[in-house]
C-alpha cells in the first residue's frame, strides 16, 4: 500500500511526525542568531544523551565520516591500533585503519558471537612499552545483533594507561546505556538515522580530554573532517562549514522527545522490545543467531534454518509493508534482522512478529502452530 512502509531496520529508521514537521520548514541563515541558539541547544541535549561533559561535535556526513573523523584526529602514521572485528562493522573499523596507514592488530570473533574482553586483557597487559595507541570496536554490532561488553573492554584499556578507548556506538547510543565519562571512553562515533530518530545526514562525536591530547600530536591528513575547526567554531555555536540545517532542526526535536521519555524509559523500552523479539521469534521454532544472552537492544537477527531469508523478507513487504533487513555478505539469504530502534513502539514489535509468522504460514514454512510467536510475544508486552 503507498505510503504505509514501516521501517523496521538497523537505520534508518522511523521518524516521528513531530521531527518530520521540523525537517519541513524553510532552512535559515547558518550563521544567523536563531541558528547559533540551535547548535548551542543541541550541543547540550547531546552531552546528556551521551551522559558526558566533554565536547560533543555533529557534522554533516553519514554515521562512518564520524568513525574516520576519530581516527584521523586522534592517530598518526605507523601507530599501532587494536581493533575488534565480529562482523560487518567491526571490519568497517579496520578498513578506516589500514585506509590511514596504521598498523592493525585485529581480535576477531565469529559473526554471531561477542567480543572477548580477556583476549583485550592480554595483549595490553603483554604490551609494556605502550605501542598500542588506541583500542577500537563496535559497541552494537549491527550486522549480526550481538552487543559487545564496552564497559569491561574499556576498564582494561584504563588498566593499560596510554592506548585511547574508540568506540563505534551508533546503534547503541539510544538504546541502551552507554555513560561515556563514567565507562571512561575515549572517542564516540554515532549516526542520526539510528536511535536519535531524525533521517540519515548528520553524525556526532565525542572526544575526551584524552583524545584532545591525542589530536594535538596526530598527523594524518584532514580537511573536512579536521575536528580542531569544528571545535574552534562549537565554541562559538557554529560550524566549519554549511551544515544540514534542516536536520538540525530535526536533531532539536528529537532531542527533546528523547529527554521528554527519559534516558531510563528509552533504555527500558528497548530492553523490553528485545525480549518481546527473541521470544517471539523463538516461539515460532526461529533461531536466534546472537549468542544467547548477547542480543543487541536495538537489532534482533535471525537465522531461519532451511528457510531462505530473502524470500520470507519480500512476502512480509509485500503483504504487510514492513520493511526487515536482510543479512550482509555470507550471510545474505541465511539471516534477516528486526530493527527495534528509535522511534519503535509495542505495537511495532507485535505487529513485525505477526507478520513474519503470518509469512512463513504462506509460505507453509510454519513449524509451530499459527499464533505461538505473536502470543509469547504479547506475554513480554504486558
Ligand atoms: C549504521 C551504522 C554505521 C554507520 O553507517 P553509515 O552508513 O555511514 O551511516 C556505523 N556503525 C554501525 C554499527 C552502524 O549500524
Amino acid at each position: 500500500m503507498q505510503d504505509k512502509l514501516t521501517l523496521m531496520i538497523p537505520g534508518p529508521t522511523p521518524v516521528p511526525e513531530k521531527v518530520l514537521l521540523a525537517l519541513g520548514k524553510h532552512p535559515i541563515g547558518h550563521r544567523s542568531k536563531e541558528f547559533q541558539a540551535i547548535v548551542r541547544h543541541t550541543s547540550k541535549q547531546l552531552q546528556w544523551l551521551h551522559q558526558t561533559k566533554c565536547d560533543v561535535l555533529t557534522i554533516t556526513g553519514s554515521g562512518t565520516a564520524a568513525m574516520e573523523a576519530g581516527i584521523i584526529n586522534t592517530l598518526s602514521r605507523g601507530d599501532k591500533v587494536l581493533c575488534g572485528d565480529n562482523g560487518k562493522f567491526g571490519e568497517r573499523w579496520v578498513k578506516v585503519a589500514k585506509a590511514f596507514g596504521l598498523e592493525v592488530e585485529v581480535i576477531k570473533e565469529e559473526w554471531g558471537t561477542p567480543l572477548n574482553p580477556e583476549k583485550f586483557q592480554k595483549i595490553l597487559l603483554e604490551d609494556t612499552n605502550k605501542q598500542i595507541k588506541a583500542v577500537i570496536l563496535t559497541h552494537s554490532e549491527t550486522s549480526t545483533g550481538v552487543i559487545n561488553d564496552l564497559q569491561r573492554i574499556s576498564s582494561h584499556v584504563q588498566s593499560h594507561g596510554k592506548a585511547l578507548i574508540i568506540a563505534d556506538c551508533v546503534t547503541s547510543l539510544g538504546a541502551c546505556n552507554v555513560p561515556m565519562d563514567e565507562w571512561g571512553i575515549d572517542l564516540i562515533a554515532s549516526g542520526s538515522q539510528k536511535g536519535y530518530m531524525i533521517p540519515p545526514g548528520l553524525s556526532f562525536i565525542a572526544l575526551s580530554d584524552r583524545a584532545w591530547e591525542a589530536q594535538k600530536q596526530s598527523d594524518l591528513p584532514k580537511f573536512y573532517l579536521d575536528l580542531n575547526s569544528y571545535r574552534k567554531t562549537a565554541a562559538n555555536n557554529s560550524n566549519p562549514f554549511t551544515p544540514s540545517v534542516n536536520l538540525y532542526f530535526a536533531l532539536e526535536a528529537a532531542l527533546t522527545m528523547m529527554e521528554e521519555e527519559g534516558l531510563q524509559s528509552i533504555f527500558s523500552r528497548h530492553a523490553r522490545h528485545r525480549a518481546a523479539t527473541q521470544a517471539g521469534i523463538k516461539a515460532m521454532g526461529l533461531t536466534l543467531f546472537a549468542e544467547e544472552g548477547h542480543g543487541s537492544p536495538a537489532i534482533t537477527a535471525v537465522a531461519p534454518d532451511n528457510i531462505d531469508a530473502e524470500q520470507l523478507r519480500k512476502i512480509v513487504k509485500e503483504k504487510f509493508d514492513i520493511l526487515l533487513a536482510g543479512g550482509q555478505d555470507h550471510l545474505k539469504g541465511k539471516v534477516f534482522r528486526i530493527g527495534h530502534l528509535g522511534f519503535v513502539n509495542d505495537r511495532d514489535v507485535l505487529t513485525a512478529i505477526g507478520a513474519i509468522e503470518a509469512s512463513l504460514q504462506t509460505l507453509n514454512l510454519l513449524k509451530k502452530e499459527m499464533g505461538a510467536g505473536i502470543a509469547a510475544t504479547a506475554k513480554m508486552l504486558k
